[in-house]
């Protein structure tokens, strides 16, 4: 049986590095970076063992109490990447506080392992309250049914609260190259298997889109190709356009700086980066539509493969 290692680790300790300027290394920086973004480790211990979730020890402990021998982290076969949390009486493959892909669940069938999904929401709908949700994949509708060939399925979300404002400059252009800012509003679609009928709860969604719009409104966007200079807060810009040279010197915390010019379709990539890594695995594909004042925009669709690149590259 192997102990779990949780998830997020804490940051190893700087050893002391006598006579050595730590912050050359860039240790203590990162370390109150990692600090910053909440990079400590809760520990969550039963029995001695230590699990990632709070939600693992109380399944742990429901185990034990029943008597049930389980093994923890253990691949579904043989050298599989995919791990179940736990593994019951060595047939019972539980999930804990995640979904399975359509792939997993067919690697999870062709195992012969049972499986089991449980998790805590803190989603608040209509229909499904706040809580635990436990799924049992082999029987049921939310069994066979989606292990089966799996339906493929589009969301949307449309709210008053994905309205934004911007302001934004286009060198090379005539008219836009003089600052200007714009009303607009972005739909989303979510594009997934569904799982428990759900590609993802509304209630999951919404805050993450309305996050990722509120961080853009009233922004100033701009190519970083005319950044000249940067200080601790501010960054300084300068370019030429058909009207003459523009200098500008701004504060960081109100301006995104894209990798090409601020248009509308460079916008909706910006808006997919800080959307797409946050959904669930049982999300293929992410499609953004951003407006550009009225009548006109653009619409991005992004398949979902390399969430994990993505969401490293995003800082
Ligand atoms: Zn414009």
């Amino acid at each position: 049986m192997e102990t779990y290692k949780p998830k997020r680790s804490r940051p190893s300790t700087v050893p002391n590095r006598r006579g050595r300027n730590p912050f050359a290394s860039g240790q203590i920086l990162g370390q109150l970076k990692a600090l910053d973004k909440g990079g400590y480790a809760i520990t969550h211990q039963t029995g001695g063992k230590t699990y990632p979730t709070g939600l693992h020890v109380a399944i742990a402990r429901l185990f034990d109490s029943l008597g049930r021998p389980f093994a923890l982290n253990v691949p579904i076969v043989q050298g599989s990447k995919l791990r179940a949390d736990f593994l019951v009486d060595r047939r019972t493959a539980v999930f804990v506080g995640r979904r399975l892909s359509p792939h997993e669940r067919k690697a999870v069938k062709n195992s012969g392992a049972r499986a089991v999904l449980i998790e805590m929401s803190a989603a608040r709908s209509d229909i499904v309250d706040s809580g635990l949700r436990v799924a049992d994949l082999s029987n049921g509708a939310d069994g066979d049914d989606s292990l089966r060939e799996s339906r493929l399925q589009t969301i949307f979300l449309d709210d008053p609260s994905f309205n934004f404002d911007y302001a934004h400059i286009l060198p090379k252009t005539e008219k836009c190259s003089v600052m200007h800012g714009h009303t607009s509003s972005a739909l989303v679609e979510i594009v997934g298997s569904p799982v428990d009928g759900m590609v993802v709860d509304f209630n999951d969604a919404k805050p993450i889109i309305k996050k990722a719009i509120a961080d853009l409104d009233h922004k100033l966007f701009i190519n970083e190709r005319y950044v000249t200079g940067r200080t601790a807060t501010h960054v300084d810009l300068s370019f030429a356009t058909v009207h003459g040279e523009f200098g500008l010197h701004v504060p960081k915390e109100t301006t995104v700086l894209l990798e090409g010019e601020a248009t509308v379709e460079n916008l909706a990539q910006e808006l997919l980066r800080r959307i797409a890594p946050r959904m669930p695995q049982n999300v293929e594909a992410v499609g953004v539509y951003v407006y550009e004042g009225l009548n006109k925009g653009t619409r991005l669709l992004a398949r979902l493969q390399e969430r994990g690149a993505e969401a490293r590259r995003k800082r």
